[in-house]
């Protein structure tokens, strides 16, 4: 199965001109072997979608759990539906530490998200003081938040949808942490375990990708590990050549393994 590259944009561009060249970049590679789909912030993402001409598949980058009504300043899932989202990334690290968002809320968006037929790509991933505690604090840290955020899943069981787990270290995230990547060795253990939670909970449909400060020197090492199904990829995904780099030594380095 191919592995799956996500392009987590944030809050970039600044105007659609650079988000089209964005999508032109990601065009260039559809024929890959791996699979590219882009989360643009909200206001490109339905011009982008009709651009795309379902050559490329969407994500949003959060969503709220209520279809309608007065919640202001939020994004309805029946709105990203409406415009033929098929991804949405719930619980990331920056909303979780900026706004505040808490793995009741989360697993009340995932709940949402996969009853109508959305992908979540659920993020989890121990801050720097959690990490510094040892393997086995962490450990239990990211299964905890994996076991509330995914609670209403579990609680109502629904096993059979498809969800994707990114393993994000907080501090690994650029911009937002350090900007220092994971080891591929630490991220393929975190999987596995990730994995081994979900396959023991009764979940049949997942993928596990890693995130944190990927880029052209470092995505290769990461995709190659068998355990990693794919990477959420922020910043360097922003910046088109980088980002076809990134796709180009994928394509090369994945084939000949
Ligand atoms: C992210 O925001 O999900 C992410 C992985 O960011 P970056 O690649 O910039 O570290």
């Amino acid at each position: 199965m191919s592995k799956i590259f996500i392009s987590n944009w944030k809050m970039n561009p600044q105007s659609f001109s650079e988000a089209e060249e964005l999508l032109k970049s990601a065009l260039k590679f559809k024929a890959s072997n791996i699979k590219i789909v882009l989360c643009p912030p909200f206001v490109w993402l339905r011009d982008l979608i009709l651009k795309s001409k379902n050559k490329i598949e969407f994500g949003a980058q959060n969503m709220f759990f209520e279809e309608k009504g007065a919640f202001t300043g939020e994004i309805s899932y029946k709105m990203l539906k409406n415009i033929g989202v098929k991804y949405v990334i719930l619980g990331h690290s920056e909303r979780r530490n900026i706004f505040g968002e808490i793995n009741e809320m989360i697993s009340k968006k995932v709940f949402a998200a996969i009853s109508n037929n959305l992908v979540p790509i659920l993020c989890v991933g121990e801050n720097l003081n959690i990490r510094k505690k040892g393997k086995k604090i962490f450990e239990k840290f990211v299964l905890s938040q994996l076991e509330f955020s995914l609670g209403k899943l579990i609680q109502n069981k629904i096993f059979n949808k498809e969800i994707i787990i990114a393993y994000e270290p907080v501090w690994a995230i650029s911009g937002s942490g350090l900007g220092i990547a994971d080891t591929p060795e630490n991220a393929k253990n975190m999987i596995s375990l990730i994995k081994n939670f979900l396959f023991k909970n009764g979940f049949k449909k997942f993928l596990v990708l890693y995130g944190g400060s990927l880029n052209s020197s470092n995505v290769l090492n990461f995709f190659s590990q068998k355990e990693i199904d794919g990477g959420l990829v922020g910043s360097a995904s922003v910046n088109p050549d980088e980002f076809s780099k990134m796709i180009q030594i994928l394509n090369k380095g994945l084939k000949n393994k």
